[in-house]
């Protein structure tokens, strides 16, 4: 009998979701705001916990994009960015006309290096004569960065950080949640990521005003007068109603969601317990909570000839099983290929030696070990 196909990262639905888009429909609120848009957001508020104001928007992307335009990034201004991401963390740079400076990962976390993200500051404000308008940190694959480092050296030069925690939705950094340590944090609800509402982001704002500002510029930044008038360029960024829905029917199982993603994690943790060439990603220090959106790991050691992070790929799908090269880093994009950074080759090797393995939460305990003994066949 053929085997069901092992994916990734595949969206794991609660029940209630149907119900809510239902009752979209039922109320005719088939719009970009409405019900669902108002109670997805209240609960994300309180998931969160911290007095924090959530808006809900069309895409993580957009939340980026809306995050740069309020902390007034534009023409000419550089933007720090930790280089091994996705892409979709650092184009809204672009968007604003911007210069994405990227800064290379330290080892443990995979995430913005504290040293070179000083270097990088220091060496751009020698040469522009300014610094740079705002910081991009990832917690890349669920895994908070070094936020207490990162954070006084923004401070120290007064630089706001934007929170890319787009893969990091329940992930928790000194008991705090992810979404939440920056002046504006960016969640992703898109099909792969931790909840999905088909599509969709928010941005996690300190204050009601940038919430308001947030909300503003994503309804075409229409002013408050009874004709259409305009004084700033706007977008159309909100999220709609029906996709609310699913957001809400996935918010009552988020919790279970999460779970599972780390029950998966310390099982492969456990199944490579004592494989030698294999390490799997892991919270590095006391403080350190990640979600484990996907589950990591690296090839260790020298490697036999032909075994790498693409060949290791192939040998999976032709077993009906997805796996993924870990985020090849934006300084080697070619998109980016004029962006300066400040690299010392950690996220190189990362990409060069890692995979992400299948971690969506609907995976059974069978399929997590067939897929750690497919690897272990080509890793002995
Ligand atoms: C998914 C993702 C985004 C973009 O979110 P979308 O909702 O897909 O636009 C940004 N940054 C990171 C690190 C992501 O993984």
């Amino acid at each position: 009998m053929e085997r069901e196909r092992i994916l990734l990262s595949l969206a794991t639905m609660g029940g209630a979701e149907r119900h809510y888009i239902a009752d979209a429909f039922d109320t005719g609120w088939v719009v970009p705001l409405g019900p669902n848009v108002d109670l997805f957001e209240k609960s994300l508020q309180e998931y969160l916990d911290t007095g924090h104001r959530v808006v809900a928007l069309s895409s993580g992307t957009a939340a980026i994009h809306l995050a740069l335009n309020q902390l007034g990034v534009t023409r000419g201004d550089d933007v720090v960015c930790q280089s091994f991401t996705f892409a979709a963390s650092a184009f809204p740079i672009v968007y604003q006309c911007a210069t994405p400076v990227f800064v290379d990962s330290e080892p443990d976390t995979w995430n913005m290096s504290p040293a070179l993200l000083e270097r990088a500051i220091v060496e751009r404000k020698a040469r522009t004569g300014r610094s740079p308008k705002a910081i991009i940190v990832v917690h890349l694959y669920g895994m908070p960065a070094r936020m207490d480092e990162i954070t006084a050296i923004a401070a120290r030069h007064r630089i706001p950080i934007v929170e890319d925690a787009a893969e990091a939705l329940g992930s928790e950094y000194g008991g705090r949640k992810c979404g939440t340590l920056g002046e504006l944090g960016v969640l992703s609800f898109n099909g792969n990521k931790i909840i999905t509402t088909s599509g969709g982001g928010a941005l996690v704002c300190r204050t009601p005003e940038q919430a308001l500002r947030t909300i503003f510029l994503a309804t075409q930044a229409r002013e408050n007068r009874p004709y259409y008038h305009h004084e700033s360029l706007g977008y159309n960024y909100r999220l709609s109603n029906i996709s609310a829905g699913i957001g809400r029917g996935q918010m009552e199982v988020l919790p279970r969601l999460l779970a599972r993603r780390r029950e998966i994690h310390a099982l492969y943790r456990t199944l490579f317990a004592g494989v030698r060439g294999i390490r799997v990603m892991e919270n590095p220090a006391p403080g350190f909570d990640s979600n484990f959106w996907l589950t990591c790991i690296t090839l260790e050691g020298d490697l036999p000839a032909g075994l790498n992070p693409e060949s290791l790929r192939r040998h999976l799908e032709g077993a009906g099983i997805e796996s993924r090269q870990l985020w090849k880093p934006l300084h080697l994009q070619p998109v980016f290929a004029h962006a300066p950074a400040f690299i010392d080759g950690t996220s190189e090797g990362l990409f060069a030696r890692g995979l992400c393995l299948p971690s969506g939460a609907a995976l059974t305990d069978d399929d997590i070990t067939r897929v750690a003994h497919r690897i272990m066949e080509l890793v002995k």
